[in-house]
């Protein structure tokens, strides 16, 4: 079968590989239908993420068809139509029996799946713990409308979670990329008075401003003065950061209000500094790090309810054989890409 694998630093190319067999009685056999290109894809590309293994089948996020299932999985069987989950978890341990399953402490546990096992970006992948991995979608979603469910949507309606988000609240979004938008239209659910959504790139704020009419666009050097000017409380409420500067970090703090939640999804090249005498008396909350991908099963109801839709996103579609010029385009960000998916 056809794959996209890494090979090491800035290789990465088709191979075809033997179709992957059961391993475990958890395991599932999926036939990949539509996967995507992530950020995070790249930073494996580079050579970003020392823990991918080298000859790995990349991508994490996809929707597909089992074919066939272990004699202990009991949620899906051959013949569903699947959204496959970023990360691997075995929904027993002590992380996982309270939500925090991107710290299941099974050995195959986190983001596994395109990083230290064979992932999506391929014509079949094996799927481990397959009834937490796996959420059969639902029959008036398209396969378009469930692909981000498993990682950029999951990312963004755990951080919208996590922020504490309330009615009447001010919230400001910091980075107008796929996943600051996921966060974005997470946000809205939670029916807060005003979402901000701020970047660099006016094009990537065209596009919000496009699709997403409700919302307010603004670049980052406006966020910190229309906070004093337009919350009512000098500042914003919730700050989710999904940039990864150290510019957006700095914002992220700044333009919140005392007492405020500060999340920040944003994966950084280099350490940041927390200026601790400048926030002294701020009283904020900082919560951080990598999603936990367990609500699957809510982002595709509240999609096939028609409340949640994030297919806009998917601007380009590639055959999986043309992958190298999906990345290609996909890093170079022109012709107004956001998400780039491969069809199979
Ligand atoms: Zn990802
Ligand atoms: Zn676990």
């Amino acid at each position: 079968m056809l794959t996209y694998t890494y090979y090491g630093k800035e290789d990465f190319r088709l191979a075809d590989k033997s179709i992957p067999k059961l391993k475990s009685e958890t395991d599932a056999l999926v036939k990949v239908t539509l996967s995507s290109i992530c950020t995070s894809d790249l930073h494996i590309k580079h050579g970003c993420v020392p823990r991918a293994v080298p000859g790995v089948t990349v991508g994490h996020e996809a929707v597909g068809e089992v074919v066939a299932v272990g004699k202990g999985v009991r949620k899906v069987q051959p013949g569903d139509r699947v959204s496959i989950n970023v990360e691997t978890f075995c929904g027993e341990c002590w992380f996982c029996q309270r939500g925090y399953v991107n710290n299941c402490t099974s050995p195959s546990g986190g983001w596994a799946l395109g990083c230290r096992i064979d992932g999506m970006q391929a014509e079949y992948v094996r799927v481990p713990f397959a009834d937490t991995g796996l959420t059969v979608i639902p029959e008036n979603v398209t396969d378009k409308q469930a692909l981000l469910a498993g990682d950029i949507l999951a990312t963004g309606y755990w951080a919208a979670k996590i922020s504490e988000i309330e009615k009447g609240d001010d919230v400001l979004i910091i980075g107008a990329g796929p996943t600051g938008i996921c966060c974005m239209l997470c946000a809205f659910l939670k029916e807060p008075r005003r979402v901000y959504i701020c970047d660099i790139d006016q094009s990537r704020l065209d596009f919000v401003a496009k699709h997403y009419p409700d919302a307010i666009t603004l670049k980052p050097e406006e966020a910190a003065k229309i906070a004093y000017k337009e919350c009512a409380r000098k500042g914003f409420d919730r700050v989710i950061e999904a940039a990864g500067t150290e510019e957006s970090f700095r914002l992220a703090w700044e333009a919140a209000r005392p007492n405020a939640v500060v999340t920040v999804v944003a994966m950084y090249d280099s350490p940041q500094t927390l200026p601790l005498p400048d926030m002294y008396g701020k009283n904020l909350t900082f919560k951080t790090g990598g999603v936990d991908g367990c609500d699957a099963s809510e982002i595709l109801t509240l999609i096939s309810e028609g409340k949640l839709d994030a297919s806009d996103l998917i601007t380009h579609t590639f055959e999986l054989s043309d992958a190298p010029e999906a990345y290609e385009l996909f890093a170079s960000r022109r012709d107004g890409v956001m998400k780039v998916a491969l069809e199979c």
